[in-house]
């Protein structure tokens, strides 16, 4: 069943052990001067997020959805930017504006960043949400409201894509076809990208990179992968750019083989392995291995505006429908197992 949604209560995904969630009902929270309380209407589901709860990397008692889109219910005494009724996304994480990296436009590098903090995570798989005006973003007219929870994961595709300095002539190779790949194909084949591979063990995967605008889909254990004895070879079809989406070691180490020289990998998949970089490659060849963590100044924005010009194919990103808070589990164990490859959106 359903949870009734009263706004003097909230009911969320409470994880409580590694695959493991209760739906627990709590009283509404107390809302200071600058918070507001949202309900959330839809809650995309991560890559990151099947980490967190399946494999359990965060603690019990947390919960979890960072990419969602709600309507505004109430607001605290001190905030003027948002009314009740006003539709939001959930925003950037913040950033001081003030140390080196934020005035430099990296916002994602800020000294006073915190750690990721996943255990006292208060997401958005839930009926309601408590959280800071500073951490909304008004949803443009425009935006349909399942669009717009792809705006958070297109933000950090952006980010993946300027890191890569990918422009229209570049060659690229993305590793791994989950929402982020996914996603970044999207946007390439929006900007005209000249060369757009993509390497994919799951076959429904692979049609979905097509389907939203990759040129070539291999699977991955046709890459050529050249020895650690001969690390100046260049491999056929070599790119300018390789985005590892996937956070698996083995394709971080088969990625840094495809570039050419000059070449950049860009990890954007986090993973706990730890690969074997052959640093004599990066080293003759002059490679750039970078990493992509969360998003580019202004990316939301950036991403809000492609998505309201209607410049990706959503509904080939997104799983038709939604499915409820009771279903988190399940869609996530069909997610993690390949049986379904596109964003799953929860409608708590
Ligand atoms: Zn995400
Ligand atoms: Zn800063």
């Amino acid at each position: 069943m359903t949870p009734q949604k009263s706004p003097n209560e909230m009911t969320a995904a409470v994880l409580a052990g590694p695959g493991r969630v209760n739906l627990e009902t709590m009283p509404k929270p107390k809302l200071s001067e600058s918070d507001v309380w949202v309900e959330v209407d839809l809650c995309g589901i991560c890559g990151s997020d099947l980490h967190l709860i399946l494999e359990g990397w965060a603690a019990p008692g947390s919960w979890q959805g960072h990419e969602w889109v709600g309507t505004v219910v109430e607001v605290g005494s001190g905030v003027t930017e948002f009314l009740p009724g006003d539709r939001v996304v959930g925003g950037p994480v913040a950033s001081c504006g003030s140390c080196t990296h934020c005035k430099g436009a990296r916002p994602s590098l800020c000294d006073k960043r915190g750690a990721a903090d996943m255990d006292s995570m208060r997401g958005a798989f839930a009926t309601y949400k408590l959280t800071k005006s500073q951490h909304l973003l008004p949803l443009p007219a425009g935006v349909d409201e399942r669009a717009a929870a792809l705006t958070e994961p297109l933000a950090v595709a952006l980010h993946a894509l300027s890191q890569g300095r990918v422009s229209g002539e570049s060659r690229v190779l993305v590793l791994g076809a989950g929402p982020i790949g996914a996603l970044a194909i999207a946007v390439m084949a929006y900007m005209g990208v000249k060369s757009i591979a993509c390497a994919e063990p799951n076959e429904i995967r692979r049609k979905l990179a097509l389907s939203v605008g990759a040129h070539r889909v291999i699977d991955p254990s046709q890459l050529v992968v050249p020895s650690f004895a001969e690390p100046d070879r260049v491999v056929e079809d070599a790119v300018d750019v390789v985005l590892e989406c996937s956070g698996k070691a083995v394709a971080m180490e088969a990625g840094l083989a495809q570039l050419v020289r000059g070449g950049t990998l860009v990890l954007v998949g986090a993973g706990i392995e730890t690969p074997k970089l052959n640093p004599n490659r990066i080293l003759l060849n002059e490679l750039i291995v970078t990493g992509a963590y969360n998003h580019d100044e202004g990316g939301f924005v950036k991403a809000l505006e492609l998505l309201r010009r209607g410049c990706l194919p959503v509904e080939h990103l997104l799983e038709p429908g939604t499915v409820p808070l009771e279903s988190l589990i399940e869609a996530m164990r069909d997610l993690a197992s390949g049986q379904i490859a596109g964003k799953v959106l929860v409608k708590p």
